[in-house]
């Protein structure tokens, strides 16, 4: 009789004095636990569950964590990843997180007990990374830098960029359609191909605000090519704005055709604009570096004040510069033998747990829409393909590359402290679930 079975479900308030959930309404507010109670009381209405399991299924649909982001052990081989999340942080900028976490100094000045300038330690360290430029300012990721350089040197005035260089980022963001809302008029030059500093020049004028130049980082044109170098275009007149896109400060010597803020700046660009999460390793924000007249006309601009970075993005970039090697860069400078050594520790290891597994060699990329073209060869671990949907679902999780009926670990984007933590959740997902 249904009537009777309703009669039988427990009250919100009797569910709410359960025992079974005096530790979620410490830990949850109230009301969340309430509707957590409420979804139970209807799941047992519909005679779903049993009336006296109500309190233990609300407990049981609580979330585990505050957060319900799930650490990824990133075994995919593709350094910046943006689905996972792109840059690790380093130790030192995790533990700035913590320390800017609470009050702190900010916009403090704690000598004189007056507001001081926000940002100025990082503003400096910038400096002291990039000696080409003479002012840096940080906004909350590198198309916000872009927009923001724009707006404040060519809103209402035109801006000359290659055909060549009109390009779409990634998830349908496409530049043009970015530029059309600053309020520059853009002025489209050459062709998808090939781009002469004579053709810049001949668009420049007296309404020109900006000359920009794109880093086309995730795609390559190759064969018959032409682009205009920073040099030429600096000796147009216009100030020329180049976004370099994947964040590296000064070159790399493993990434030879990946621009730089150092050498793009000193090339004669009167500002460059970045991201922070991709080759810098930090955490999500945008660099705009450059001349001290051009930074400091972004600064002012009003859309400034829209697109400024939190206390938490100035620790943990201010602790990314100091750090000797950021996690990004470790992992790209990860020579292909370390990587095949670890592989083969590893493969001991399972293969002693009794899970089969075999070492490969891989081919890495660098990710986040940088780099393209760029291999990194490197070693891993393949496993049967059957554990990868295993592996997706535990904590942390694990993400490889399903090739044919193996799934391929490969270690280049993997901690190397975290190898252990990789063996543990490779052994727990060959656990069949009826003798686990
Ligand atoms: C990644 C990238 C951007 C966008 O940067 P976000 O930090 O993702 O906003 C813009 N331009 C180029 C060339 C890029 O590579």
């Amino acid at each position: 009789m249904p009537a009777d079975f309703r009669r039988d479900i427990p009250r919100t308030d009797a569910v709410m004095a359960d025992p079974a959930l005096a530790d979620a309404l410490a830990r949850f507010d109230r009301r969340v636990v309430k509707r957590a109670v409420e979804q139970a009381q209807a799941l047992a209405r519909d005679g779903a569950i049993a009336p006296a399991a109500v309190a233990a299924r609300a407990a049981a649909a609580l979330p585990r964590a505050p957060t319900s982001l799930r650490r990824v052990l990133n075994a995919t081989g593709i350094v910046v990843h943006t689905n996972l999340g792109r840059a690790p942080l380093s130790a030192g900028a995790r533990a700035a997180l913590q320390t800017a976490a609470g009050y702190t100094d900010v916009e403090f000045d704690l000598a004189t007990g007056r507001r001081g300038p926000r940002g100025a330690a990082l503003r400096a360290a910038l400096r002291a990374a990039v000696p080409a430029a003479s002012d840096a300012h940080v906004v909350t990721n590198g198309a916000a830098a872009l927009l923001l350089c724009v707006t404040a040197l060519a809103a209402g005035r035109e801006v000359i960029v290659s055909r060549g260089e009109l390009v779409e980022i990634g998830d349908g963001f496409r530049l043009p359609d970015l530029l059309v809302t600053t309020g520059a008029r853009l002025v489209e030059v050459g062709t998808t191909n090939r781009t002469s500093v004579g053709d810049y020049a001949a668009a420049v004028g007296p309404l020109t605000g900006a000359v920009l130049k794109v880093h086309p980082s995730n795609f390559r044109i190759q064969g018959f090519t032409a682009a205009a170098g920073v040099a030429q275009l600096a000796g147009l007149g216009p100030p020329v704005v180049v976004d370099i896109g994947s964040g590296l400060l000064r070159a790399d010597p493993g990434l030879p055709d990946e621009p730089d803020a150092q050498r793009t700046l000193a090339a004669g660009a009167a500002v460059v604009t970045a991201s922070a999460d991709k080759l810098f390793g930090g955490p999500q924000a945008g660099f705009i570096l450059g001349q001290t007249s051009c930074v400091e006309q972004a600064r002012r601009h009003p859309l400034a004040r829209a697109l400024r970075v939190d206390k938490l993005t100035l620790a943990a970039l201010e602790a990314t510069l100091l750090d000797p090697e950021p996690p990004v860069a470790r992992a790209l400078h990860a020579s292909a033998e370390s990587l095949a050594a670890r592989a083969d520790d590893l493969v001991r290891q399972l293969v002693t747990a009794g899970v089969p597994a075999e070492p490969v060699a891989t081919t890495g990329f660098v990710g986040g829409g940088g780099a393209a073209g760029v291999q990194l060869p490197g070693g891993g671990v393949a496993v049967d393909a059957a554990l990868a949907p295993v592996l997706r679902v535990q904590d942390p999780a694990v993400i490889g590359r399903v090739t044919a009926d193996r799934l391929v670990l490969d270690l280049r984007a993997v901690a190397p402290e975290d190898d252990a933590v990789l063996a543990a959740a490779l052994q727990a997902a060959s656990v069949p679930a009826d003798r686990g």
